[in-house]
């Protein structure tokens, strides 16, 4: 289908990006990588009257260091976090979770900034940027302020931003050479996760120092399993331990039940994924 008609705007600084978003009203809608709002649009299930497009916005693009944080723009697409050694060495999980998204064509076009912000429970970069304790930058009219990832996700495709605010960064912790692993199953034909489980541990003499698990399409917006990481902390790193810890994957969670599993099902998934993830991260 053809999307309904709508004027486009493509400014060159965040400024103008915020003022042309504040101009366009209600209706107006900010379009990054398109690959989540163009099939939205062809579908005719939005009809923005404005599209404000951030891809000539050349500071939203970058990964850089800022001491004990990486700082992402939102523009950063997934193919420029994965070859950035800034993104392996001290986010490792998110590197291996961009891995798995989509195909090469989709990870030269979607960006960081439009995953988030489009908060699909399946989408694969949400659960990661939870563990790790990021932080998102939005700006608006009003100013600028941070908003932790356990308060962005709101429900299945809302997040804490005002219709007024783009989000500009996404402020991740580093986390220096700490194991990792993202595990997800999914149908062959199509790379969404049915679930998937975001795993990265801090080792220390052969035991797990600190934890960070959190769920994919476990509820409307992703999980800590954070059963899962007290279990691990303190634990020897042995297949024993990360089976005990990950029965506790499905420990406040609220899955779907769809065509492609129920929620028992998914329950499970939560479990094998888990001890998969953790077991994969630290080898063994
Ligand atoms: C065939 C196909 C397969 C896919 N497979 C997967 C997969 O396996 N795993 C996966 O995780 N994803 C998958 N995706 C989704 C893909 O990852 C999208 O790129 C991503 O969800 C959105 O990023 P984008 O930059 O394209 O955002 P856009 O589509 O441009 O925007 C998405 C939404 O976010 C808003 N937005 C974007 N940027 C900002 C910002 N800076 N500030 C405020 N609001 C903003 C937009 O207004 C829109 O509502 C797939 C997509 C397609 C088409």
């Amino acid at each position: 289908m053809i999307p309904s008609d709508f004027d486009y705007v493509a400014p060159s600084s965040v400024d103008e990006a915020v003022a042309a978003l504040a101009n366009g009203g209600e209706d107006a809608k900010v379009i990054a990588g398109g690959q989540s709002l163009m099939p939205v649009l062809r579908l005719r299930l939005a009809a923005p009257t404005v599209l404000v497009d951030l891809g000539r916005i050349d500071e939203l693009r970058g990964v850089r260091d800022d001491g004990d944080a990486l700082v992402i723009g939102a523009m950063t697409t997934y193919y420029g976090l994965l070859g950035n050694p800034l993104i392996s060495k001290h986010a490792l999980l998110l590197a291996d979770a961009t891995h798995t998204v989509a195909d090469p064509q989709i990870r030269h076009r979607g960006t960081l900034g439009g995953a988030i912000a489009h908060a699909d429970p399946a989408g694969d970069l949400c659960a990661p940027v939870l563990a790790m304790e990021a932080t998102m930058t939005a700006v608006s009219p009003s100013g600028t302020r941070s908003i932790p990832a356990s308060e962005f996700f709101v429900d299945y495709f809302t997040t804490a931003l005002q219709p007024d605010e783009i989000l500009t960064e996404i402020r991740i912790p580093k986390h220096t050479d700490w194991a990792a692993h993202y595990e997800k199953l999914n149908r062959v034909a199509q790379a969404w996760s049915i679930v998937a489980v975001a795993a990265t541990v801090e080792l220390e003499g052969g035991a797990i120092r600190q934890a960070r698990v959190a769920l994919t399409n476990m509820a409307s917006v992703p999980v800590r399993a954070r059963g899962v990481e007290e279990a691990l902390i303190g634990q020897p790193a042995t297949p024993e331990s990360i089976r005990a810890a990950a029965e506790r994957a499905a420990e406040g969670t609220d899955p779907k039940t769809d065509g492609n599993a129920d929620a028992d099902f998914r329950s499970h998934l939560a479990k094998v994924l888990t001890r998969r993830a953790v077991s994969t991260a630290i080898g063994a």
